[in-house]
């Protein structure tokens, strides 16, 4: 069977080149008669695996010295709990709420501590970020949390807010390594893998040392506390073995391509082509601010109903699946991740073009 065109918020496409090298390695992999999923954690392959693939991130990402990259389980969701845990120090957080993934976190930290929401823009449907430069952050915060590419609604912070000096922390899920990122402007950084890198299940967190330490809110699991798992290099338990396996390919093939640079070009090219179109097209149109549209999500609708599902239905016996919109947003998204090719883009185009000739 032919493979088509993913169009799929997450889990999304990964890179063909990638999917065929695990193939190939499925029942030996690199000499040692076993795949990776039947293999130790604690073996010398596996170690080797996973010291790669942090290095091959910590490479494309410039990630500073004095930052820990840990591979952990739970996927991003986890992550919601596990932040105000370890880093509510004073029981006070700042949550900017730009999306449902941020409310989502903003609604998990009230349970450890007082999570203000200090910004949002959820007056708009979400449909562009708030302006960030003088937002009442709190004197006692410990971290201001944004999510930096809001997945469901296509927006993204094209500029970090004014934190007054509070450590930021962000949720990168969906646009982890699609541009390069001043790690240095973050006290953490974390990210799901299965919308930009890898397997569902992965959730690399990207943290600043000093930010690790024992005094954690009573009561946090073990395995949530980003010292243990620090502390064991990612090892404390039985890790996500091949899907860290994956994540270090893709890593390794993005580095081949030329880097984050490389990676931000070919997506600013790429989004530009469906925008480009969406903003002279006489049926469709984008739903969010010009200013504000992210390069990896990009939601549109014609502003009727039963058209969008015939475009829907239609796009999908074409070859181009997953395009219908979130039920908050309705009409379509079309996410367009690392992975798909800009030919994918070019030829949605095309058969966007000629769905609106015979629907005018
Ligand atoms: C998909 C997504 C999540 C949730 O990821 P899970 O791994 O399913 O928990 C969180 N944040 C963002 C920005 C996402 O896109």
């Amino acid at each position: 069977m032919a493979r088509v065109y993913n169009f799929s918020a997450g889990p999304s496409m990964l890179p063909v080149e990638v999917l065929k090298e695990a193939a190939d390695e499925m029942l030996d992999y690199n000499g040692t008669g076993m795949g990776v999923m039947e293999m130790s954690h604690r073996s010398k392959a596996f170690e080797e695996i996973i010291e790669t693939a942090e290095q091959d991130l910590r490479d494309l990402m410039n990630i500073p010295d004095n930052y820990k990259v840990l591979f952990l389980q739970g996927g991003a969701s986890q992550q919601f709990a596990a932040i105000p845990m370890n880093l509510m120090k004073n029981k006070v957080a700042d949550y900017i709420v730009t999306g449902q993934w941020a409310k989502k976190a903003y609604e998990e930290a009230q349970k450890y501590g007082k999570a203000n929401k200090i910004a949002t823009s959820e007056d708009k449907t979400f449909s562009y970020i708030p302006d960030c430069s003088d937002l009442p952050i709190s004197e006692d915060a410990d971290y201001v949390y944004i999510c930096h590419n809001n997945t469901i609604y296509g927006t993204t912070f094209k500029k970090l807010p004014n934190t007054k000096g509070k450590i930021l922390v962000a949720d990168m899920s969906s646009d982890i390594l699609s541009q390069p990122v001043n790690v240095s402007d973050y006290g953490m950084i974390y990210f799901g893998v299965q919308k930009n890198v890898g397997p569902a299940g992965v959730v690399v967190v990207i943290i600043r040392e000093d930010l690790i330490t024992d005094d954690v809110l009573e009561g946090t699991p073990t395995m949530l506390k980003y010292k243990t798992q620090a502390d064991a290099k990612s090892l404390y338990n039985t890790p996500p073995a091949y899907g860290i396996y994956i994540c270090g390919k893709v890593f390794k093939h993005l580095k081949k391509l030329g880097g984050l640079e490389k990676m931000k070009e070919i997506n600013e090219n790429k989004a530009k082509i469906l925008y480009d179109f969406l903003d002279s097209s006489k049926l469709f149109k984008g739903t969010v601010v010009p200013e504000d549209r992210s390069l990896m999500n990009v939601p549109f609708v014609t502003g009727d109903a039963d058209l969008d599902a015939k475009f829907v239905k239609e796009a999908t016996e074409a070859g181009f699946v997953n395009l219908k919109g979130h039920r908050t947003v309705g009409g379509m998204r079309a996410s367009i991740y690392n992975a798909m090719p800009t030919e994918g883009v070019e030829k949605l185009v095309e058969f966007m073009k000629k769905f609106e000739a015979e629907n005018a």
